[in-house]
């Protein structure tokens, strides 16, 4: 039974129980694939941490699909899956590491800082990040700062909070 991508570690000290792909990403995955809306019947990420795991788990199994529709609503159109899947593909994956989540930045901010490591001819490298999500109607998405969005900070929040965007996600997009 093949090992969940995002419980693999370059650091073996790291791992904690090795957990199948089928019980850990792969029904957030499926849910997404069958049914692009949000209904409560799909298993849905009850974390940022949880989604940012079945956010790497795509990126090393190409479901660029899922990238696209786990980033918050108002940026997917502006996504461009090509790139995505490219990138996805390019990439030799080694592992991910979760350093800190942070649940409750704000009323509906969360934020999770990762290494996602990746082979290079020079060795194992990693990309450092540190990642937003926003929680709209009980569901979590990325928050993509390279998009660039063409919102003024009074304008109402993309997120649909009804909060000013400056005061809500734009903080995050900056
Ligand atoms: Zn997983
Ligand atoms: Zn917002």
């Amino acid at each position: 039974m093949p090992l969940c991508p995002c419980r693999v570690s370059p650091s073996l000290s790291l791992l904690t129980t090795p957990i199948a792909y089928s019980d850990c990403c792969q029904p957030y995955h499926d849910a997404v694939d069958v049914n692009h809306s949000a209904d409560s019947n799909t298993p849905k990420a009850d974390s940022a941490e949880r989604l940012m795991r079945t956010r790497y788990s795509a990126f090393v199994l190409q479901k660029a699909g899922y990238i696209v529709k786990t980033t918050v609503p108002a940026q997917q159109p502006l996504l461009d899956i090509k790139d995505i899947e490219s990138w996805a593909q390019e990439t030799d994956w080694a592992g991910l590491q979760i350093l800190s989540h942070t649940p409750k930045l704000a009323k509906r901010h969360a934020q999770v800082e990762f290494k996602a490591y990746y082979h290079t001819a020079e060795g194992t490298k990693a990309h450092h990040e540190l990642s937003s999500f926003v929680k709209i109607a009980e569901r979590w998405y990325f928050l993509d700062p390279t998009v660039a969005m063409t919102i003024s900070q009074k304008q109402p929040c993309l997120c649909g909070s009804g909060e000013k965007f400056k005061r809500c996600c734009g903080g995050y997009l900056s």
